[in-house]
């Protein structure tokens, strides 16, 4: 990881772009800069050069770490997620330069090194370097597009609220024959507590969840009705129906803009494979939710917290850590950042983006949001959707990487077109 970070410190260095390698508790932060005008708008791109693990090696046709290019696209673990997307980056400033002499705009770059572990180092480098990464918008170079003819832009994902729920009950698991008349089972406490949390129309059953939850408006259920929507497609991959989970709405309204609650594990006590009649003596579960404008874990947490409690039956105690928390994030669809990257993208792929909401959680957006007060933030990028990020043959098309460098050229052009730069834009020369 230090030596890509070194490599890629040289190249835009070369570029003539000034920048640092920021050393964190884990993989370095690359900050890059070219901020030479005083009346520019700011555009901070950020993508970042690790990259997933290459997984079973015997299903990849050609050596993850070892660049082939074969029918017109690039293999390789990170060919697409995501060195390949912001080497495109890098070719649109750099092809910018080349003509200009200059950039349109002022241009800062924000390479991250631990994406795939959930950014750990991002949080306090962010809070450190607020000011330094103040932009007038920012987009994240970092996803694919929704269809092969369909460039996207993310203008929303949710938050994230993930919960250890433990119930304990007897100081040790006990014999279900001599105990089971008299001690109560945590197993049973806590699988009543988790039937509960939403009843058959799907809805989550947690008292004021919804209080705060931003309905989607008329032009997103149109939007969001237009796409297209892969239902056999994902029977064939997952060998079951995909059911909107919650009643009243679409299964894309559902995973775009809905909240979800999700039980993504369950332990405690006997096994498959090592049956043995006991009370366990401690049972828990991990229960997480996605949560959307303008929902806000602390106080999501806080209901979560009544409801367990209000379940919690005698002779059992309960035990709850939260084990992650995001905010939530929504760019306004009429936004700046909206509308260069809609220009932008069109402009290089000659297809209008969709605009989509993410159904996961971006960690960088929150923080970003957070430390450097920045509304305007998109996602977008250039691959398609079979490219196999994370899955073994990961490629990126040799055209869509053209059209990468394009869009952002573009982009630089148009945020110098539309947008004025904010009062408080700070100059480095
Ligand atoms: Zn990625």
């Amino acid at each position: 990881m230090h030596k890509a970070a070194e490599w890629l410190l040289g190249y835009v260095r070369q570029m003539g772009l000034n920048a640092r390698i920021y050393e964190t508790a884990g993989n370095p932060i690359i900050f890059a800069e070219l901020c030479r005008h005083k009346n520019a708008p700011t555009l901070l791109i950020y993508s970042h050069y690790d990259v997933a693990p290459p997984g079973r090696m015997e299903e990849w046709k050609t050596l993850p770490f070892s660049p082939v290019r074969l029918n017109g696209s690039v293999y390789a673990r990170g060919a697409v997620d995501d060195k390949g997307q912001l080497f495109a980056v890098l070719q649109g400033i750099k092809s910018v330069l080349a003509v200009e002499g200059k950039l349109p705009v002022n241009v800062k770059l924000l390479f991250d090194g631990e994406e795939e572990m959930g950014s750990p180092s991002m949080d306090a480098f962010t809070r450190k370097y607020g000011d330094m990464l103040s932009a007038d918008i920012v987009v994240v170079v970092d996803i694919l597009k929704y269809r092969n003819d369909m460039p996207a832009i993310y203008y929303s994902s949710k938050g994230l609220l993930s919960v250890i729920l433990e119930v304990s009950g007897p100081a040790m698991s006990i014999h279900s024959g001599i105990y089971g008349g008299d001690i109560a089972n945590p197993a049973e406490a806590l699988a009543r507590m988790l039937a509960g949390l939403k009843d058959r129309d799907g809805k989550i059953s947690i008292s004021g969840f919804y209080n705060s939850v931003r309905d989607i408006t008329p032009e997103e259920r149109a939007d969001f009705a237009s796409l297209p929507f892969d239902r056999d497609g994902i029977k064939a991959l997952l060998g079951v129906e995909p059911i909107a989970q919650e009643k009243g709405y679409t299964p894309i309204e559902c995973v775009m803009a809905r909240p979800t609650l999700s039980i993504n594990g369950l332990w405690g006590g006997a096994l498959p494979g090592a049956p043995i009649m006991i009370i366990p003596s401690t049972t828990g579960a991990l229960v997480s939710m996605r949560l959307v404008p303008d929902q806000r874990p602390e106080e999501v947490f806080r209901l979560f917290e009544d409801y367990v409690n209000s379940m919690v039956t005698s002779g059992v105690r309960v035990k709850l850590q939260v084990e992650s928390s995001r905010e939530p994030f929504i760019t306004p669809r009429d936004s700046p950042a909206v509308r260069i990257a809609g220009h932008a993208l069109e402009y290089a792929f000659g297809h209008r983006p969709v605009l989509v909401r993410s159904g996961g959680t971006s960690g960088i957006v929150s923080l970003l949001k957070k430390a450097t007060s920045i509304q305007d933030i998109i996602a977008t990028g250039w691959g398609d959707p079979g490219d196999g990020e994370h899955a073994p043959n990961e490629h990126f098309s040799i055209e869509n990487y053209r059209r990468g460098i394009i869009a952002t050229a573009a982009t630089m052009y148009e945020l110098a077109r539309m947008k004025k730069p904010a009062k408080s834009e700070r100059i480095v020369v």
